[in-house]
This record gives structure tokens, C-alpha cells and sequence, in this order.
């Protein structure tokens, strides 16, 4: 049972949802749980307020931290819907394992994110590419600077609206210096430091002119692993490819929800290894069709230009585009208007 204070005032009408920048307004509602004395506490819903902490609370100083993103849909019919909420759970568990955070109860998660969700369900905008991000995450907090794994922790899930946006095609710098993710390292977990670590080279890049970093693989720096914070996809000819994951890569459930819908649209598919010799000599031929990114946030991101060694080369994205098949394919099932095959829609109960 989670405990629930609902807020005596909601903000909703201070909010202008026509503007709404990414990640910046936040709903009414959020769920915390601590733990202590080697177990998780009495989970809450109450009003989205600040946290206080002690300075020494060990996630300030050894960073012990992840998150989770998934989004919440409004359909037609004011249903709310998650995209396979599963797999994220499944995922914040695989990387507090890897950050010696204890594993939080899959079925309380969930539990938390109906009640949470039901609570909120004004907060979330209807319509295409309107959704509500929702933003699990957990950090250590024992007031204690032994870097050891800390015993105490707060879990907690806040909600922020979010309207479509359109990016446009960007300029990526494929990255042959900096790395994101190392074999034997965490770069497969959705830690806090893989985003705060990447925040530098990214900087120095758009300061070039760029909008993202494809990132290389760290000993050869000679295969592509993922566009920013997103998996990537590279069509040459007819073939759609993307790069196997590992333990430096994230394994993003756009990344094999695209996979799946690929096969069930008979569009050719490769999972292997990409070498950025390979994106050369397809961009020289005119055959780099197509190369986006793809993740929760924006779905599909195309790139239209990617530079390595100082050399700029054009993907030429085609108007009858995968990504356009893949991205209708995908948000039709996401909103309720396409059949769920594969059961992967999630009805907030
Ligand atoms: C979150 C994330 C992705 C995309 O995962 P989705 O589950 O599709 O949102 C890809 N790469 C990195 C590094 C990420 O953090």
C-alpha cells in the first residue's frame, strides 16, 4: 500500500502548455521511498516539493545515482497509456545491480506508477507527440563520506509534461578522441555520471558548430556506438543496420521496439557492428540513405550531416523514409491507434 496526501492546490493553471520547454515544469504529484536499515520504507505520493539532504550524503560525493525516462500517452478516449513500462523497470534494476544500489520491488514501481499517474492524469497533453515524461530515479543519501556503497538511498518517480518538438535534421561530430563507455565499465547502465561525463566533449563539439556526438568504441574508436544519448540506426541501400548492445552501449526500447516493427514491416535488417569506414564509402556511393538516432525523448532524430576527421559527409534522407515508416509505426501503437501486436501498451489502471 503506498501512502497518498494529495496536494490541496494544484498549479495546473499557472501552466502554459503551449510553451513548454523540455524538463522544466513539473506536475503535482511525486512518489518516494527511502531505504534504511536494509530495506525499502513505506512508499508515498505526495506534492512534487523540494528534497533536503545532508552534505555528506554520499551521492554528492561518489555519485551513486540513476534514472529511468518513459512517457506517458493520453488517448482518444482519455485513457493513459505506458510504452512497455517493463522494460524499464527491468533496467533501472539491471543498473542499480551495477551501481551496488539495491534493486527496488518491481510490483511497487509499477503500483506507484498507476497511482502516480492516476493522480496526474490531468498533467498529461493529448495529441500527437504530446506525452507526459516520467522520471524514476534513485540516489544515495547516508550522511557519510566512506566511499563504500551507502546504505541509505531515496527512490523517486516526478512527472513532467512535454510537447512535441521539432528538431530538424542535425550536424553530428563523430567522436575519435573522448570516450562515453568503456568494455568492463557502466556505460550499459543509465548512471548519472555516463551524462555528466559526456557533457564536456559535446560542449566542445557544438562549439564547432555541431549539434551531437556519435560516439566510437573506446579501444579503436573505428565503430559507431550511439548518437548522444540515443542508439543509432544507418540505412545503406535497402538495409536498415544498427549496432549490437554491449556492455557500452544502452539497450533502449526504441532501439528494439524499431527492430521488431523493421521485421514486421519486412524492411531488410542488420544487427552487427558499423565501422565509419563503411559510412564513407556508402556516403561516396550515395548509398548512406538514411542514419538517425533513437530513443524515448524524440523517438527518431535525423542526422544530415556527420563529420570525422575534420571531413563532412551527407546522408541523403529520402522523403519515404524508414525512419518516417518506423516512427508512425511505432507512435500509432504508443497513442492507441494501431493494433498492439506485441503487446506492448500499458493501460494505467
Ligand atoms: C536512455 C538512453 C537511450 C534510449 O533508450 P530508450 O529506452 O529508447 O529511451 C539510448 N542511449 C542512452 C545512452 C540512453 O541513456
Amino acid at each position: 500500500m503506498i501512502k497518498v496526501t494529495q496536494i490541496e492546490k494544484s498549479k495546473i493553471s499557472t501552466i502554459d502548455f503551449d510553451n513548454l520547454s523540455f524538463g522544466t515544469v513539473f506536475s503535482d504529484h511525486m512518489m518516494v521511498c527511502d531505504y534504511k536499515n536494509g530495506q525499502w520504507q513505506q512508499a508515498e505520493i505526495k506534492p512534487y516539493e523540494p528534497f533536503t539532504f545532508d552534505p555528506s550524503a554520499s551521492v554528492f560525493h561518489y555519485g551513486q545515482a540513476l534514472f529511468e525516462g518513459m512517457k506517458a500517452y493520453k488517448g482518444e478516449n482519455n485513457e493513459v497509456f505506458l510504452f512497455r513500462p517493463d522494460q524499464n523497470i527491468k533496467r533501472f534494476n539491471k543498473s542499480s545491480e551495477r551501481m551496488a544500489i539495491p534493486e527496488f520491488p518491481e510490483d511497487l514501481f509499477l503500483e506507484g506508477l498507476n497511482q502516480l499517474l492516476r493522480l496526474d492524469a490531468d498533467w498529461i497533453p493529448q495529441g500527437e507527440g504530446q506525452s507526459l515524461y516520467v522520471r524514476p530515479f534513485v540516489i544515495a543519501t547516508e550522511p557519510c563520506i566512506q566511499a563504500n556503497p551507502s546504505k541509505e538511498y531515496r527512490f523517486a518517480i516526478i512527472c513532467s509534461p512535454v510537447s512535441s518538438y521539432f528538431s530538424g535534421a542535425v550536424k553530428v561530430k563523430i567522436e575519435d578522441h573522448y570516450s562515453r563507455a568503456t568494455p568492463g565499465g557502466f556505460g550499459y547502465a543509465k548512471a548519472a555520471g555516463n551524462y555528466g561525463g559526456q557533457f564536456y566533449p559535446t560542449e566542445l563539439a557544438k562549439a564547432e558548430g555541431f549539434h551531437q556526438i556519435i560516439w566510437t568504441d573506446a579501444v579503436s574508436h573505428e565503430y559507431i556506438e550511439e548518437a548522444g544519448t540515443m542508439n543509432v540506426f544507418v540505412r545503406i541501400g535497402d538495409t536498415l543496420i544498427t549496432n549490437p548492445t554491449s556492455d557500452t552501449i544502452l539497450d533502449g526500447v526504441t532501439r528494439k521496439s524499431l527492430i521488431q516493427l523493421a521485421k514486421d514491416l519486412k524492411i531488410p535488417l542488420e544487427v552487427r557492428p558499423i565501422a565509419i569506414s563503411e559510412l564513407i564509402e556508402a556516403s561516396a556511393k550515395g548509398e548512406l540513405l538514411e542514419l538517425f538516432g533513437a530513443g524515448t525523448a524524440a523517438v527518431i532524430s535525423l542526422i544530415e550531416t556527420f563529420n570525422y576527421k575534420g571531413q563532412n559527409y551527407q546522408v541523403e534522407n529520402d522523403a519515404n523514409s524508414y525512419a518516417q515508416q518506423l516512427k508512425k509505426a511505432l507512435t500509432d501503437i504508443q497513442l492507441n491507434r494501431a493494433e498492439d501486436q506485441h503487446q506492448w501498451r500499458y493501460k494505467v489502471q
